[in-house]
């Protein structure tokens, strides 16, 4: 028991904890020294001696544990206050221990001590302590601020109520009945749960107890095969003893280093992993912050865009009088940029609302064909500007519903065959629609760029864009095909990308339920 004390003082020396656990090994081996002499010595005068000092070792356990218990759990010392209140009622005790009222006589023959009044003191003050940590525990239980907590403070309770009954309780119950050999079985009782505590500090004091498991079984090990040298005989046994030593002492050094490996390996790790929980919430931190920012700077982009919509309308129709060709010209030009900006204004803001979750979807039943055929009649001059060719595959025989946002499915198309036109350098675009079992499924199929293999996982992501596309000089903000997506999720359907390979064209599909859900 000293053993294991001294090794956790030693492995936490500015602790009290574990500077209380050592006083309290210190004590239970001073009281077995103190029961050895009674038991073995002759001399009358000397059991006197012991005998009138056992029973305040006895006392000093119990108050060792209480203020062992105290620390451990509240992580602080004891008030100085306390610490006189309880020194007090020990030293009164003290005064008295040479007195006729601790031991009166002692009778060698029968091996019996007259025991005065003191004995009831000490055993009602034993009692007091232990009753007293008994009521501390269950408290520190109740009030325990969390399951961690709790179940630190429920394995202390079960060490320490079990230390006392073993040693308190055996001890009182074999003085009242003489049952002496119950108080042996206690002595065991203590041994064991006070490796248990000793085991509590080792765990929640952050060292590991797997080193300390390791290095007791290696210990343990060679001491039961060094023992052997004193029982066997014979040469060649005392020659495979050695070998078997020798082996254990290698083999153990082996096991306790790769342990300590381990151990400083799983430090690191854990210290690695708590700097990363830091990180990623600062990340979530900024990412709000910044998406407020999104949100204000939208809203507030919106109102003068859309007033500078208006007036160049107005002066191109002519409301402001006659303007020349020359002007017209770099007013569509100015028009069409004050367009693209909108655009993205609007990217932005769908982006804060989706991410706030303050988008709305109204579902109605739709024509998915006719949706589709506005979407190409506003961009078949943009297609025959860029020489490209602008498809529109239908299915007349099919009724091509669905329950859906008529509003954000346009949107969501639109943004493909945009990116289509704007991807593809030449051949075309194709828009194809299908039924597929109870869903509605569009392709939009282009002959353009395509997209890497490598790219295709982060090409819905936020603010992604393709690494291929700067030749291109396309503008754009790697924003649509993320809003698309979950646009269409919230539709309750699904969008992916199927793609040969870079100059291989790309499909984007879009498929939608034709009928909600209960509850959508
Ligand atoms: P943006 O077009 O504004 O960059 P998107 O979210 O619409 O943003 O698209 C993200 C990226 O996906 C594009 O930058 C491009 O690299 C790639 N991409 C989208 N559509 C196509 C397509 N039809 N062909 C090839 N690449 C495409």
């Amino acid at each position: 028991m000293l053993a294991i004390a001294l090794f956790v003082y030693f492995k936490n020396k500015y602790s009290l904890d574990s500077k209380l656990l050592l006083f309290i090994a210190l004590a239970f081996s001073l009281w077995t020294f103190f029961d050895i002499i009674l038991w073995t010595n002759n001399d009358s005068r000397n059991i006197m001696f012991f005998w009138s000092l056992i029973n305040l070792v006895e006392l000093l356990v119990s108050v060792l544990t209480l203020y062992f218990a105290y620390v451990f759990l509240e992580k602080k010392d004891v008030s100085f206050k306390f610490k006189l209140i309880i020194g007090g009622l020990m030293s009164f005790f003290v005064f008295l221990i040479p007195t006729k009222l601790n031991i009166a006589s002692f009778l060698l023959f029968n091996c019996e001590a007259q025991q005065g009044i003191l004995l009831n003191y000490y055993r009602i003050l034993e009692a007091f302590f232990s009753f007293w940590i008994v009521i501390y525990l269950f408290r520190k239980i109740k009030n325990a601020i969390n399951t961690e907590e709790r179940k630190k403070t429920i394995f202390l309770s079960l060490g320490v109520i079990f230390f006392i009954l073993s040693f308190s309780g055996t001890n009182i119950y074999s003085s009242i009945t003489t049952q002496w050999e119950i108080l042996q079985y206690g002595l065991f009782g203590v041994v064991v749960f006070m490796s248990f505590l000793a085991y509590l500090i080792v765990k929640f004091q952050a060292f590991n107890i797997k080193m300390f498991g390791a290095q007791a079984l290696v210990v343990g090990l060679i001491i039961l095969i060094g023992s052997q040298f004193f029982f066997v005989r014979n040469f060649t046994n005392q020659i495979l003893t050695g070998i078997t030593l020798v082996l254990a002492v290698v083999f153990g050094w082996a096991l306790i280093r790769s342990i300590k490996i381990e151990v400083e390996r799983k430090n690191q790790l854990q210290e690695m992993s708590s700097r990363l929980a830091q990180a990623n919430d600062q990340l979530r931190k900024l990412d709000n912050a910044k998406s407020e920012f999104i949100s204000i700077a939208s809203h507030q982009l919106r109102t003068p865009l859309t007033a500078i919509k208006g007036f160049i309308s107005l002066i191109l129709e002519g409301s402001y009088g006659k303007i020349s060709a020359e002007i017209k010209d770099v007013l569509n030009k100015v028009y069409l940029s004050n367009e693209r900006l909108i655009e993205l204004v609007e990217d932005l803001l769908n982006l804060s609302r989706i991410e706030s979750g303050r988008m709305e979807y109204k579902f109605e039943k739709i024509n998915l064909g006719e949706v589709c055929q506005e979407i190409y009649d506003t961009f078949v001059l943009r297609a025959k500007e860029k020489n490209l060719d602008l498809d529109l595959v239908l299915d007349k025989n099919l009724a091509m519903e669905a329950v859906t946002d008529r509003n954000k499915i346009r949107e969501v198309i639109s943004n493909l065959v945009d990116n289509g036109l704007k991807y593809t350098p030449k051949g075309g675009v194709k828009i194809k629609l299908t039924e597929v079992e109870e869903k509605i499924q569009i392709a939009i199929i282009d002959t353009g760029i395509g997209v890497p293999e490598e790219e295709i996982p982060y090409l819905f992501s936020k603010f992604s864009r393709g690494k291929d596309i700067s030749r291109l000089n396309a503008g754009g903000t790697g924003l649509g095909l993320y809003v698309g997506k979950k646009m269409i999720e919230a539709l309750g359907g699904r969008i992916w990308v199927q793609s040969a390979g870079a100059n291989m064209g790309s499909t984007f599909f879009i498929e939608v339920p034709k009928e909600q859900g209960e509850g959508e």
